[in-house]
């Protein structure tokens, strides 16, 4: 293998522990911002818990009254029915029917209100059970994200100093010019930093390079750039038989 094909594959190797390191990173990163996020939803369940059963116990005081005023009226009703049988008097009489009729309508009015008032409170009734399921889910789930996160955290830990010890073997066997170039794309581009080019294109910005630049890649002597994207590039089939 020629020199310049052992430095490629030396800063593809690179490349490829960099991309190791940077998704562990970003786990350790993440991970405990998912998981406060997580506790922000649940609280905020809480609360809506809370409130909707101070609603719900709201609306059923509303329609225990409502049941005692019926309760109320309907004594009243019954006690001046007995009266007015005793009543000779007409104008008297005329006076009870008036205002045994207007407790009979009052009770009315109170059972219609009771109708709805019951309607709310089923439906209230199922928010709370869909918030209080949503919570329970979310509670588990909150459980499982922490013990991942733990059993990763320490995982994490442990391979990223593996890889470290990696990268640095890597960096010993690659010219400095070349890892300080690696080095200079890597602290300004996104990942990744080193690809190949298959018919002409980047696979770092899949952008068709020029003929020239092409042709001077496929001879294989000197590690080049994408003057697109700058990554640092080198030809598919170099390593078409070992990939296939
Ligand atoms: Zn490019």
């Amino acid at each position: 293998m020629s020199l310049y094909l052992k430095q490629i594959e030396q800063l593809a190797a690179l490349q490829k522990i960099d991309d190791e390191i940077m998704q562990l990173n970003a786990f350790l990163k993440n991970a405990p911002l998912e998981l406060e996020r997580m506790q922000i939803r649940s609280s905020e369940l809480r609360d809506a818990v809370k409130e909707l059963n101070e609603k719900i116990a709201q609306i059923v005081g509303q329609r225990d009254q409502l049941d005692k005023d019926i309760e109320d009226a309907g004594l009243k009703i019954k006690k001046s029915k007995n009266k007015l049988m005793m009543v000779s008097n007409s104008k008297e009489h005329q006076a009870m029917m008036r205002e045994i009729d207007n407790l009979e309508k009052m009770n009315r009015n109170r059972e219609e209100e009771k109708v709805s008032v019951m309607e709310e409170i089923v439906g209230q009734e199922e928010s709370l059970t869909e918030v209080q399921k949503e919570l329970a889910d979310l509670q588990q789930e909150i459980s499982q994200k922490k013990k991942q996160i733990n059993q990763k955290l320490q995982s994490s830990k442990e391979r990223l100093k593996t890889l470290q010890g990696q990268r640095g073997e890597a960096e010993e066997v690659i010219p400095k010019p070349i890892l300080s170039r690696y080095q200079f794309i890597h602290s300004r581009l996104s990942q990744p930093v080193v690809v190949f080019v298959d018919q002409g294109i980047c696979k770092g910005c899949n952008i068709s390079i020029p003929p020239q630049t092409y042709n001077v890649l496929q001879k294989g002597e000197q590690i080049l750039s994408c003057p697109n994207c700058h990554r640092i590039i080198y030809w598919a089939g170099h390593f078409a038989e070992e990939e296939s």
